[in-house]
């Protein structure tokens, strides 16, 4: 299906006209950055009637079939959407396990009766999700994942725990992968993956505080939690797989996600006005030669960064190694985040080690952005374990 220009660039004045009437005021509280921070009530409640608001319009699962509740129609419309609410700074939309990994997986690999069950209320955020992968010590190593998950009946019997559990407050399903059989010679082949209810008697969340003061992860308890047998996805044994299917999705490396912002994207306009009004022995910073050198390059690494979808379309240049650009999204960007934060704070001399109280710079919105931007570049793969996998897939390099 292709779509013409003109019909684009009519949707295009279409959703920024939607976006300018409806981005919600400013709520005067602060927001999170990103779901992984999301830790009050009226945080929540903020941005989930915001999701709602923006499905209701139409502007969200665009090409996720109608069927479930998507619209149907071409995946350009969505990226445009996505464009305008970066471009617009709107919050993000706080379903993101639900929406980009969840939701894609049960798409592609659910039953009918999944995708009949699951998709509508991830799109309007009646049901969150999250995602129970990590354990105390089991993080990287997730193959060696020792939550146990065993037949009884109708039902599998789980016990075990699963930590740093993103938005586990306020989910209703977690995608969970636990271990279904000893296999001593694999130990792949004793995973199994579940569309597993939350609200479940033996499941206990525990939210843990992060670096920030803020509360946005959980330690989650499984003691003999029973949950329904046939919320296994795929069979007993195929757990892996559908791990590293998931993995794709999370990890930007396969499109299908439902679209919407997930994070407030860091701009870097703001640090070029951070320079323009920090002052250093009484002259703006943006003055000092070597600060605008290390400025020049951060905005032509975010500018290149964002270029990257564009480029990963362009044929001649993707010939050599197809998988490099959508694979290397997540180490790019994140590791990016980090340095522009940091360097942001660095433009505040000693006042950059202020983060709370009324001499911190901008509320202290640098600071917490610095202390979060580790976030990205540890959830869903280390960026040593991401240089990892780009040096295997990509560059061909061997295992060990
Ligand atoms: C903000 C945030 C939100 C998260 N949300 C979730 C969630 O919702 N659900 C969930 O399941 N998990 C979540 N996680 C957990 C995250 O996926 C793990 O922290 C991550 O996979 C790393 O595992 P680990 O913490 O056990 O560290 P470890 O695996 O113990 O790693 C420790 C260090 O060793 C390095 N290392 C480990 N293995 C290798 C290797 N093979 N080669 C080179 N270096 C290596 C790592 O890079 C790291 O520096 C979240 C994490 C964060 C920070």
């Amino acid at each position: 299906m292709s779509e013409s220009k003109k019909d684009l660039e009519e949707f295009q004045r279409e959703i920024s006209h939607w976006l300018k009437a409806n981005k919600p005021a400013d709520p005067e509280f602060l927001l999170p950055e990103t779901f992984m921070e999301v830790g009050t009530d009226r945080q929540f409640d903020f941005l989930r009637n915001w999701q709602q608001k923006v499905y209701e319009a139409g502007y969200l699962g665009m090409a996720w079939p109608e069927e479930y509740g998507g619209r149907g129609r071409h995946q350009e419309y969505q990226n445009i959407v996505n464009r305008e609410m970066a471009e617009q700074r709107v919050p993000f939309v706080p379903n993101t396990i639900g929406l980009n990994w969840a939701g894609p997986l049960i798409l592609q690999r659910g039953t009918e009766a999944d995708k009949q069950k699951y998709i509508k209320g991830i799109l309007n955020a009646e049901d969150i999700w999250c995602q129970g992968f990590s354990e105390p010590d089991h993080g990287s190593d997730l193959g060696n994942v020792q939550c146990k998950a065993l037949k009884d009946g109708d039902s599998y019997i789980v016990t075990g725990s699963k930590i740093w559990t993103s938005l586990a407050t306020y989910a209703k399903y977690m995608i969970l992968l636990a271990r279904t059989s000893n296999t001593d010679s694999n130990k792949y082949a004793g995973l199994s993956f579940f569309l597993s209810p939350m609200k479940v008697a033996g499941i206990d969340v525990q939210p843990i505080k992060k670096l920030t003061g803020e509360y946005g992860f959980c330690q989650t308890f499984f003691n003999e939690a029973k949950i329904p047998a046939d919320c296994i996805m795929g069979n007993e044994g195929e757990g892996w797989s559908v791990a590293m299917a998931t993995l794709t999705f999370e990890r930007g490396a396969a499109g299908g996600q439902a679209g919407g912002l997930s994070m407030m994207d860091l701009n870097v306009n703001d640090i070029v006005e951070l320079a323009k009004h920090s002052r250093r022995n009484g002259q703006p910073v943006l003055d000092d030669p070597l600060i605008r050198d290390e400025l020049v390059q951060l905005i032509m690494d975010d500018r290149s960064n964002r270029l990257m979808s564009s480029r990963s379309r362009i044929p001649a240049l993707r010939g050599e190694r197809p998988a490099a650009v959508a694979m290397s999204g997540k180490l790019r960007g994140s590791e990016l985040k980090r340095r522009m934060t940091k360097f942001a704070i660095s433009l505040q001399g000693a006042n950059g080690s202020r983060y709370v109280g009324s001499s911190a710079i901008d509320g202290g919105r640098w600071q917490r952005s610095y202390f979060n931007s580790f976030s990205a570049t540890i959830g869903g793969g280390t960026s040593q374990v991401q240089k990892n996998i780009l040096g295997e897939r990509v560059l061909g390099l061997p295992k060990s």
